[in-house]
């Protein structure tokens, strides 16, 4: 099989890097992928969110299969595209990705499909957000409606600043606080049916015990030895389930990842977010734990054939990432700091790149979010052992990376 991957970031080589594995896989393509995507990927120079520069390196590749990571060329309907031309596509149509692009569409098929989630309200004037404050009461939690690449949300005790974000943003949801852990939840869907990976834990805020902004994600663990064994089950049977029957009754069905971002509440799992792909860092843990080959269980989603497809397999044993992020990360990040160390081995840990490229034949800081390092071990505590391990080896001008990840993981 030739796949092509779509992206640039720790997600997508995470993507590769699984398919690269994969005994059925003879090329793994990425377009643009980064410096370390480019050791287990053949890179081309297409602009991602162009549907027709997409689609017609697809074809010339002759690819067997296209994979999309991040929510931008699904929103830009790459994936309509690649399948209009033909060739299978892991990704959800532009229809059907506004489960990620606009949290009204994702409210109104939540509502219309059941699913547990906290009661919201979407508003345009200051009236509107006003009374929907004072309804949920504190604290307040206010979401742009549009795409904000995690970064749409404040949640505040301040009503002044929840009243601004939202006279900021224009049009909003806002929603009673759910309280409780935070999990995402992978399902692969094939438009009628869905299979779960195992459930992760990210890391969202900039700095340790949850502190500072809210970032893409910081770190991740898998699996969680202190959620419930039946939680991917129920969130199956009461969120997935029923959200793929909405929207395949709708006229739109997903192909594609539904991430399903989970508060544990003491009422059970309630939805605080779906997001339309893979999330960042989770699937660098997720995939580690994989042992099922991807290539035809990503291809099996695309031609709709999921049913037909064996129960999945793990590996024994946890996973544990750290991100590495560039100075000013998550304001305005410094560009084009050298990362050295990257190839000083330690056992059982390794690093993905997420913003990254090549000076010359250094490699520089290029994003945000630098590198995931990924620890493996028998348990959550000797993975993280060896992703921090692994993490003090490498050294980049003003980076910084929580020193907490998977912490509650023991
Ligand atoms: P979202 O972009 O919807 O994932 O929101 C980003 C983060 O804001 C989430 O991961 C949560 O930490 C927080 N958040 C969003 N909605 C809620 C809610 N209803 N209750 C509590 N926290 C929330």
């Amino acid at each position: 099989m030739r796949v092509l991957v779509i992206g640039s970031g720790g997600r997508e080589h995470a993507l590769c890097r699984s398919l690269a594995a994969d005994p059925q896989v003879t090329e793994v393509h990425c377009a643009p992928g980064n410096a370390g995507v480019a050791r287990v990927a053949t890179l081309h120079p297409v602009a991602p969110t162009d549907p027709a520069s997409v689609t017609e390196l697809a074809g010339r590749l002759g690819a067997d299969l296209v994979v999309i990571g991040p929510e931008a060329p699904l929103v830009a309907g790459v994936a309509d595209a690649v399948r209009e031309a033909g060739i299978p596509c892991f990704g959800p149509s532009r229809q059907a990705a506004l489960i990620e692009g606009s949290k009204a569409f994702a409210k109104d098929v939540m509502v219309a499909a059941g699913v547990p989630t906290g009661r919201s309200r979407t508003c345009v004037t200051p009236e509107e957000a006003a009374a929907a404050l004072d309804e949920f009461g504190t604290p307040y939690v206010v979401k742009d409606d549009g795409l904000a690449a995690g970064k749409g949300v404040v949640v505040t005790g301040d009503r002044d600043e929840a009243l601004r974000h939202a006279a900021a943003c224009g049009r909003v949801v806002i929603e009673e606080f759910l309280d409780g852990p935070e999990v995402s939840l992978f399902a692969l869907c094939d438009g009628s049916t869905a299979v779960p990976l195992q459930p992760a834990q990210d890391h969202k805020r900039a700095y340790d015990d949850d502190q500072g902004p809210n970032t893409g994600g910081m770190g991740a663990y898998t699996p969680l030895p202190w959620a419930p064994d039946d939680l991917a089950d129920q969130v199956m049977a009461e969120t997935v389930m029923p959200t793929v029957t909405e929207l395949a009754r709708r006229g739109t069905p997903y192909t594609g990842v539904l991430y399903v971002g989970l508060a544990l509440t003491s009422k059970g799992p309630k939805v605080i977010e779906f997001n339309a792909r893979f999330g960042d860092p989770e699937t660098q843990v997720v995939l580690d734990r994989l042992e099922t080959p991807l290539a035809a269980l990503l291809l099996a989603c695309a031609n709709g054939t999921l049913d037909r497809f064996g129960p999945l397999t793990y590996r024994d044993g946890a996973a544990v990432t750290v991100v590495i992020a560039a100075e000013n990360y998550p304001a305005e990040p410094v560009r084009g700091d050298v990362i050295e160390g990257l190839s000083d081995p330690v056992e059982d840990a390794y690093v993905l790149h997420s913003g990254t490229a090549l000076d010359g034949d250094r490699i520089v800081s290029n994003g945000g979010r630098v590198l995931s390092v990924v620890g493996t071990g028998p348990d959550v505590p000797s993975a993280r052992a060896a992703a921090y391990e692994a993490v003090e080896r490498i050294r980049m001008r003003g980076s910084h990376h929580r020193t907490d990840i998977a912490g509650r993981g023991a």
